[in-house]
């Protein structure tokens, strides 16, 4: 048999390559910005269109190549940063494998314009699937234009594959977020289809987050820092308060290079536990400088994940080191009158009496005197309530019917905090009979509702209650387009981090069509001009980062789902919360409604919304004989 292995031919190598390093317009991206970094660049200009998927533009200021070198950083494994296996381990640069322009020429369309700053005369190479097709000498400016062209223009199936533009222009925003924070001594613009996304001046770290992100960050940022020998820990992490309810930004860096790692989020989650809720995520911008044989360096460009050779030190100094921040920021907070406030309860002015909650106790009741109502013929429902009872009486307590156990619990305010309550309390249950042909309503712990059906006790819980019944009807309203806008009489601006202004584009129609009305104005801000009836303008925001988490983290949204996503949020923000004392009218008529509903028993999140206790239950636990 003759020899049958061959060497590929350098431009199917390329090709083959480049399916690793370039997979999307986005890897592209990073690999120009990279180069320009490296290349000393103080100003980086970004220029792309249709989220790169016919062109990308970097423009850098930096050193420039040489005639010789700028046709030969094409080449594969060509690269002007290390020479030895030695210099592997000290490397300060980003690049360093000399693929990255080898694979990208392999599979576009490049144009390279290149000047050294001694020279004059620059030069420009056209190369198009690893040919070059043009080769002159222009007169241009010091620095480099990289032009890449119709990407995978011979990769048909991966031009195939790639996601709509939305999608592949918040990878590459994510790409430039990534770089941009790394280099806040660097000038960066950011432009796509001739509109302006970023324009990042040269500044601090602190002012690049907030030129990235927005003018909100400035106040809610908190600066950690910690020195040590194993590693050295800077940047940002966000005020308790301001934590979101969705992932949001959160940036790991090491060695000034992005990664991911779900174990020093932990640690920093673990930072913030007891204050934050369970399902909120804190904003953080963290730098860690360790030395370069601490970390394996040489993973794959395209890898965002990274080895450290000793993970829980690291974890152990990071979550010591936010806690340590959070906790000075907590002793002396910066005055803030823009913090939100959820209690409203007023203090007792000086010199006032302080009155503790009392239960008025008739000594003389006597509950086998009690008189059954007319016409009773011994049921329960013919029991008539005493005026007041002495609940220590546990004998007395125990020949009362079921419901009291209703009472027994709400009367527990005694010793609980709310003292606003014993007042209404004292009335309550003061008043006329406990049942009568009309339903009654307890509130319990303004939380709960009870209520007495025919086999025993009901158990609502009036929040979700609420919530199913605002989302059946707000579904329904979608579904058939009725829901109707209100106007706002202040329209309502929100800023938003330029990926998330991608994102929410690609599915303003769909909130406008039930019953939002949002429009684009301007750089990264859309204006709230109208919501759904029901929904109520304080809520906008909360819903517009619900539903942006949302869309990040599903794909394939069909409109039915989103619908009910749509309804589940507005339903959710709508409805009555926990801790809001409730009329019994209101409590009759939301009991009325929540059993009009298709599925009553739960929220539309899928948590229970009653429980009943059976007479038989308690009964048992009462150790009554039968
Ligand atoms: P690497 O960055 O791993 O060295 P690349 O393929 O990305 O490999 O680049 C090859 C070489 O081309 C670099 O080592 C550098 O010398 C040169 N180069 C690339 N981009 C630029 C630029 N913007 N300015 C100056 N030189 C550049
Ligand atoms: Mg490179």
């Amino acid at each position: 048999m003759s020899d049958i292995i061959k060497l590929l031919p350098d431009n199917v190598a390329n090709q083959i390559a480049a399916g690793e390093v370039v997979q999307r317009p986005a890897s592209a991206v990073k690999e120009l910005l990279e180069n320009a970094i490296d290349a000393g660049g103080t100003r980086i200009d970004l220029i792309i269109k249709d989220a790169g998927k016919t062109l990308i533009q970097v423009v850098d200021n930096g050193c420039g190549m040489t005639e010789t070198d700028a046709r030969m950083c094409f080449e594969r494994h060509a690269t002007s940063k290390i020479s030895t296996s030695a210099d592997i381990f000290a490397i300060r640069t980003k690049g360093f494998r000399g693929e990255a322009l080898a694979s990208i020429a392999a599979i576009a369309q490049v144009e390279l314009q290149s000047k050294t700053h001694d020279s004059d005369l620059g030069t420009s190479i056209t190369i198009e699937g690893s040919e070059i097709k043009e080769q002159e000498v222009v007169a241009c400016a010091s620095g480099t234009k990289f032009t890449v062209k119709n990407l995978f223009f011979n990769v048909p199936a991966r031009r195939n594959f790639l996601k709509s533009d939305n999608v592949e222009l918040k990878h590459i925003v994510n790409e430039f977020e990534r770089v941009a924070l790394t280099h806040p001594d660097i000038h960066f613009t950011f432009h796509h289809n001739g509109n302006e996304l970023f324009n990042l001046p040269s500044t601090s770290l602190r002012q690049r987050i907030v030129g990235a992100f927005g003018k909100r960050m400035n106040e809610r940022l908190v600066p950690i820092e910690q020195e040590t020998p194993v590693v050295n820990i800077s940047g940002y992490v966000i005020k308790p308060e301001h934590a979101k309810r969705t992932r949001g930004e959160q940036f790991f860096f090491v060695n000034n290079r992005f990664i991911k790692s779900s174990y020093l989020n932990h640690a920093v989650k673990a930072a913030y536990k007891d204050l934050i809720a369970k399902d909120q995520y804190p904003t953080y911008f963290i730098y860690l400088e360790v030395a370069p044989d601490f970390i394996d360096i040489n993973i794959h460009p395209t890898k965002t994940e990274i080895k450290f050779e000793d993970e829980r030190t690291i974890y152990a100094i990071l979550n010591s080191a936010i806690k340590n921040s959070l906790g000075k920021y907590n002793i002396a907070p910066s005055l803030d009158f823009e913090q939100n406030v959820t209690f409203d309860i007023s203090l007792p002015k000086p010199g006032q009496e302080i009155k503790m909650p009392t239960i008025s106790v008739d000594e003389n009741y006597n509950p086998f005197n009690s008189k059954p109502a007319s016409g009773g013929g011994g049921s329960s429902s013919s029991f008539k309530m005493p005026k007041s009872v002495s609940f220590e009486d546990e004998e007395v307590s125990a020949n009362l019917d079921f419901l009291d156990v209703i009472k027994e619990s709400t009367i527990n305010v005694k010793d609980a905090d709310i003292f606003t309550e014993s007042e209404t309390l004292e009335q309550n249950w003061s008043e006329e009979p406990i049942i009568e042909t009309k339903q009654k309503f307890y509130q319990l712990h303004n939380k709960y509702i009870l209520t007495q059906v025919r086999s025993g006790l009901l158990i609502i819980d009036q929040q979700r209650a609420h919530q199913r019944v605002l989302f059946e009807q707000f579904l329904s309203k979608i579904e058939e387009r009725k829901i109707e806008t209100q106007r706002l009489l202040f329209p309502q601006q929100i800023e938003l981090n330029a990926s998330d202004f991608v994102l929410i584009q690609d599915v303003l129609e769909e909130m406008n069509n039930v019953g939002f009305d949002i429009a684009v104005f301007g750089q990264n801000t859309i204006v709230i001009n109208g919501l759904p009836i029901g929904v109520s303008e304080s809520k906008a925001e909360e819903i517009i980062e619900r539903l942006l988490e949302e869309l990040k983290h599903s794909t394939n949204q069909t409109t039915a789902n989103y619908q009910q996503k749509m309804a589940m949020f507005m339903a959710n923000s709508a409805s009555i919360k926990s801790g809001r004392k409730m009329e019994e009218e209101e409590m009759e008529h939301l009991f009325n409604e929540l059993f009009a509903c298709q599925s009553p028993d739960y929220s539309p999140s899928g948590k229970p919304v009653i429980i009943k206790m059976e007479e038989d239950e308690l009964d048992q636990r009462f150790e009554r004989r039968k």
